[in-house]
């Protein structure tokens, strides 16, 4: 039986060592530490419609620039989430979505397109993406999160976007952000109903908390059979939401269940 990390684990508490604020001032981004980039000036115009909100500004942008994501997949919810992130102006993201398109994901997946039916759903994604913002760095994997991966997948990020279908995927997400101690974001859609949450390991209740077992496929929250445009919704929700963390502008207490 696989171990279970909570996020009030004393284990968690001591690798929850990432503060998203000091550690995006401090140059610290990720598992390591990597030179702050400046905004070049391509980006100081790209991005001129945003860099005037009050609260966001340059530094706030910079922020974007040297964050690197995890959006786990990239279907219905996930493609709007990592789109409005490439839109934003992230640095770096990786994705990870596997399998072969078909012709019933076309009423969601907002980044694939009608001639790649029978094709990698990656190769829409990646397509769609590098042509909307060329100046991201995009890292990815055609397979979704396994018990293999999922060190790999998170371990090379300073934020994750779970919008995976399944609690299995989930669950592993979960584990893995708790003994990292790094934020999640969790976006789920089942019919016409939307959850957001976020994780805050060692300071909000994480995934396990919530649902301590497995609560089965198609049930409540974890179903995420959706054929109308409530995964658009949630993930354009849930991509505010990353871009807050982020800016440093969420904490604890605006981590609402
Ligand atoms: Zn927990």
């Amino acid at each position: 039986m696989a171990m279970v990390l909570k996020c009030g684990d004393r284990r968690a508490k001591r690798l929850s060592s990432v503060d998203m604020s000091a550690s995006m001032d401090g140059m610290t981004v990720g598992q390591g530490k990597q030179e702050w980039k400046s905004l070049d000036p391509g980006e100081l115009d790209r991005y001129a419609w945003q860099l005037d909100i009050e609260g966001f500004g340059v530094r706030g942008q910079e922020r974007l620039k040297n964050a690197s994501v995890l959006v786990t997949r990239c279907g219905g919810l996930g493609g709007v989430v990592a789109y409005e992130l490439a839109a934003a102006g992230i640095g770096r993201m990786v994705v990870a979505h596997g399998g072969q398109l078909k012709s019933s994901d076309m009423n969601r997946q907002l980044l694939m397109s009608d001639e790649m039916v029978g094709k990698s759903r990656m190769e829409s994604i990646v397509r769609r993406l590098r042509q909307f913002n060329s100046r991201m760095e995009l890292i990815p994997y055609d397979v979704n999160v396994s018990g293999e991966n999922v060190e790999e997948l998170v371990g090379q990020v300073d934020l994750v976007v779970d919008c995976a279908p399944l609690f299995e995927e989930r669950y592993l997400l979960n584990r893995e952000v708790v003994r990292r101690g790094i934020p999640m974001v969790e976006c789920a859609v089942y019919e016409m109903e939307a959850v957001l949450t976020c994780i805050l390991p060692g300071k909000t209740p994480c995934l396990r908390c919530l649902y301590p077992e497995f609560p089965g496929h198609r049930t409540g929250i974890s179903g995420f059979w959706c054929g109308i445009r409530q995964s658009g919704i949630d993930g354009g929700h849930g991509g505010h939401q990353d871009i807050g963390w982020i800016r440093g502008t969420i904490d604890e207490s605006d981590a609402a269940l």
